[in-house]
């Protein structure tokens, strides 16, 4: 089973004074799942993958490949010891070896009988059958993270470890390698941890995504969960564009409440978890969830003015400043009738907003 339990796992770079990379840390990554983690820059997302290759040894927590233990403060098991494959943003490939040497160095290094067969079966799983004898220097930067993929894939491993193996390419060519490794990893049902700072990537590979923050996780779903429902207000910040709304929050009963922004309009929202008595909270609304219309819905719907378009080629992006003051994005389609100074009404899609409560 290629299955991987980390329990409170803890890791501090240099002395007591400074604070953790990673901080008690749990995630179960299910046998053959696209696991990814995500964060901004220093969030602790490199220092949990090598924690799991077994290149540092945890302060305390430990990891655990189905039954084994792996890693703990007592003991690692070193990397080339536990079936795992790694991939690195910058290929990590031989210049001065072929395309066949360079993957089949792994082999080789184990006296495995197979070689030819094996880098064949490897190098038609990348899709680059026939670059046999290319130097990486005759390649495309694509080709040459592929070669990278044979590479760790020609040993059998039955996990994979891949640190931005995607963010060296250009936007079109990492659209396209992005659909190739998720077809590779359901094809081979390896289990893949990913790591990345680009939430778009995230979304469109994963079975789960971790995200993470100041050594912490923040939150464990799937790509639907982490970017629908956040859990809280720096997940819903990271995984893309909102507009958050500060009002007042007063409990209904039946897990419903009402919350009430500063120009009186009201909307029922799903109660927050600890919502007990009235208090101060944040509406968060994603800008494809706001429609625009001529009139405000009701008299105490929201009403504002344009203030700014742009066009995205895909869709529009509106700027309309409310009547109370605030602004905010929305985002239509790309022929949208309204226009800079027009005035709107504003209309919220409720089910795809977060509610959460001010500290
Ligand atoms: P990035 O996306 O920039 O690679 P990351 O989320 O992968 O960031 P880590 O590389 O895990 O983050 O770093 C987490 C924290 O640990 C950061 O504050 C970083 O400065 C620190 N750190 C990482 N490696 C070391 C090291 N070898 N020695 C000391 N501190 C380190």
């Amino acid at each position: 089973m290629a299955s991987i339990t980390i329990r409170n796992l803890s890791k501090t770079y240099g002395g007591v004074a400074d604070a953790p990379a990673v901080r008690d840390v749990n995630i179960a990554v299910p046998d053959g799942t696209f696991l990814t983690l995500l964060g901004p820059s220093g969030c602790g997302k490199t220092t949990t993958l090598r924690l799991i290759a077994g290149y540092i040894t945890p302060d305390s927590g430990e990891i655990r490949v189905g039954e084994r233990q792996v890693s703990s403060p007592a003991a690692v098991v070193p990397p080339e010891q536990r079936g795992m494959g790694m991939v690195f943003q910058n290929y990590a490939i031989w210049p001065h070896k072929t395309v066949f040497e360079n993957v089949a160095f792994g082999l080789k290094l184990r006296r495995d009988a197979n070689v030819q067969k094996k880098v064949a079966q490897s190098l038609e799983q990348v899709g680059l059958s026939g670059y046999e004898n290319r130097f990486p220097n005759e390649l495309s930067g694509g080709q040459q993270q592929r070669v990278a993929l044979a590479r760790s894939l020609v040993v059998e491993p039955e996990i994979l470890l891949l640190d931005e193996p995607l963010s060296n390419l250009d936007a079109k060519l990492r659209e396209h390698m992005r659909s190739e490794l998720k077809d590779l990893q359901r094809r081979t049902g390896i289990t893949f941890v990913y790591v990345t700072h680009d939430q778009a990537e995230a979304l469109a590979l994963s079975d789960q995504i971790v995200v993470m923050h100041r050594g912490e996780v923040q939150q464990v779903g799937t790509p639907f969960e982490v970017y629908e429902r956040p859990a809280n207000r720096l997940v819903a910040d990271f995984m893309g564009l909102m507009n958050s709304f500060q009002g007042q929050i007063e409990p209904e009963g039946n897990g419903l409440a009402r919350l009430q922004l500063p120009d009186g309009t009201r909307f029922d929202v799903v109660a927050p978890p600890g919502l007990t008595a009235p208090q101060g909270a944040e509406l968060v609304v994603r800008p494809e969830n706001i429609t625009l219309s001529a009139q405000a819905v009701d008299a105490l719907g929201l009403k504002g003015v344009v203030t700014a378009q742009t066009f995205l080629g895909n869709l529009m992006e509106l700027t309309v400043k409310l009547s109370f003051g605030p602004e905010v994005r929305v985002q239509s389609h790309p022929l949208t009738k309204f226009n800079v100074g027009d005035a709107v009404g504003l209309q919220l899609n409720l089910a795809s907003a977060s509610v959460f409560l001010k500290a």
